[in-house]
């Protein structure tokens, strides 16, 4: 198939790799000129990148990227084509991708919000799990290039249901990381060892996914960015609007907002959001600085 693959970042640049290892026509672009792929056609704009593509993938930033990308003047708006169909694999605004969705639908194109998980280590792998929002025969006939870059496909409903999924999904993400990182600085203050302590969550029913990932980074104090912190903060910020759009109240995610906020601050944006734990420690008078 020949697939237009924009935004080469942590996790566009091994998805579009693993396209191309299934034996895809792939072109690329990315914002900075500098990124190349082995086996893909590096285009100079999005539209060159979409000329002739069948299928536009997408996996950058944030909302501003996504329509910067789909509507700016040398956007792919510019290459459309009746029966193209756009996957969107960034996280960003549901009320926004409808509206996106809406626009391009007027060319007789549809738009997929495919937002993933899985972080660096699943993209690499092709063990991305796709949260996906969509017509189902389009998202049917999706299936060979989803499990290319990834091993689950959950489609949650129609346009847009995806993005709604994926922030909630993130919204716990945050919650689960600050609950163990809370737990983790009392506990060293307290004369636990962090080994121990995490020996203990993983033996016991607050066992998760997320402690699995990061616990090994956090005992190591490596902050290098899997999910940089800039990106777990923009969420946070896709999930207060959300939510205040449809009217519901998140106290608890309120607070976490501030403590990236203050994170933020600290000049760790680009590290990973693992790092906000470095703010309870210096609270704590426990030091401790990432690599
Ligand atoms: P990243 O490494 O920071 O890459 C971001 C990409 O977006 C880069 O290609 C960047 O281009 C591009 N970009 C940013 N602003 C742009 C703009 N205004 N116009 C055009 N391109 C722009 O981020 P990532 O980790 O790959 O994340 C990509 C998306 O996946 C985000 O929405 C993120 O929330 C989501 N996500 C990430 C993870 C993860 O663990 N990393 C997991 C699940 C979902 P440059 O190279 O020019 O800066």
């Amino acid at each position: 198939m020949r697939i237009a693959f924009l935004g080469l970042g942590i996790m566009g640049r091994p998805m579009a790799s693993n396209l191309v290892k299934a034996g895809h026509e792939v072109s690329v672009w990315n914002r900075s000129a500098r990124q190349h792929i082995d086996g893909a056609r590096t285009a100079v704009s999005p539209a060159d990148a979409a000329r002739d593509a069948e299928l536009v993938w997408m996996c950058v930033a944030d909302t501003a990227a996504v329509e910067r990308l789909v509507f700016a003047d040398d956007g792919i708006e510019q290459s459309l084509r009746e029966g193209m169909v756009i996957a969107d694999s960034s996280t960003i605004s549901p009320s926004a991708t409808l509206r996106f969705a809406q626009r391009v639908a007027e060319n007789g194109v549809q738009w997929i919000d495919a937002p993933v998980t899985g972080s660096k280590i699943g993209a690499e792998n092709g063990q991305l799990i796709f949260i996906v929002g969509g017509p189902a025969e389009t998202v049917q006939a999706m299936d060979p290039l989803f499990k290319a870059m990834g091993k689950t496909v959950i489609h949650v409903g129609e346009t847009g249901k995806g993005q709604s999924a994926k922030i909630c999904m993130n919204l716990q993400i945050a919650m689960i990381y600050e609950g163990f990182a809370e737990g983790l600085t009392l506990a060293r203050k307290l004369g636990v060892a962090p080994e121990k302590m995490v020996e203990l969550v993983q033996a016991s029913m607050i066992r998760s996914g997320v402690v699995d990932y990061k616990a090994p980074f956090v005992l190591r104090r490596d902050y290098s960015p899997n999910f940089p912190l800039r990106l777990m903060h923009k969420d946070i910020h896709l999930l207060l609007d959300t939510a205040k759009e449809a009217r519901v109240k998140l106290p608890a995610l309120e607070t976490v907002e501030e403590i990236y906020e203050l994170s933020s601050e600290e000049g760790w944006d680009d590290l990973d959001f693992a790092a906000t734990i470095q703010l309870l420690e210096k609270w704590a008078g426990l030091g401790g600085q990432s690599k």
